[in-house]
């Protein structure tokens, strides 16, 4: 599969995804705080580069990806997320800067479900919704008890190694896994003759 094909094929599975997700949160009632932003601050996320490739090749389309190179190597950390914005203006939002192409990682956190080992199913509910949501958290956990609801976070990494098997084994730093997502896309366009728009 080519590096296209692989940006179409994440973006299908994230329609999937969102589909699961929007059913989970529907019929539980869990949602993010708003304008929260503790999961993208931890420092220890870490991602596969093709979770990636659909924020890379719009980065590459929209003209963005040089800039986004700078300000990764300015950042200097790789767990520190680059689409990330702490500013809170009337300009700019504080939270994901690249909201609708953020990674598997990203869509995953809070909204997906595991199963212990006696078979029960249970919400991956971060700290924040268990203590800002409790009631809703406690529907969600008795309603998975009786079927599954939602993504199962290690179904979608499953269908991640369909796309590229050996790209869905490797974990970055998050700032590592972004770079080298945007590093692909330039490569491979390049190497196509394609310029950036
Ligand atoms: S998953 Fe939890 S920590 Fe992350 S934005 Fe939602 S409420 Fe906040
Ligand atoms: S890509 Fe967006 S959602 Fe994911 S960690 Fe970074 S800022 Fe958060």
């Amino acid at each position: 599969m080519n590096v296209i094909s692989k940006v179409r094929a994440v973006e299908r599975l994230y329609k999937v995804l969102e589909k699961d997700i929007q059913e989970l949160r529907t019929q539980t009632g869990i949602n993010c705080v708003e304008n929260c932003i503790k999961c993208c601050t931890t420092s220890h996320i870490m991602a596969t580069a093709l979770e990636f490739y659909p924020m890379a090749y719009h980065l590459y389309q929209t003209g963005e990806a040089d800039n986004f190179l700078e300000k990764i190597a300015q950042i200097n950390n790789s767990g520190i997320c680059p689409a990330l914005s702490y500013f809170n203006t009337e300009n700019t939002r504080q939270g994901c800067t690249q909201y609708p192409y953020r990674g598997l990682i990203c869509r995953l956190f809070t909204y997906n479900y595991s199963t212990d080992k006696y078979g029960v199913r249970k919400l991956a509910a971060c700290k924040t919704i268990r203590l800002a949501q409790a009631e809703e958290l406690e529907k969600a956990n008795h309603l998975l008890k009786l079927k599954p609801i939602g993504p199962r976070a290690t179904d979608f990494y499953s269908r991640l190694q369909v796309i590229d098997f050996n790209e869905a084994q490797r974990l970055y730093p998050i700032g590592d896994a972004i770079r080298i997502a945007i590093e692909a896309i330039i490569t491979n366009q390049h190497y196509r003759g394609n310029r950036a728009m």
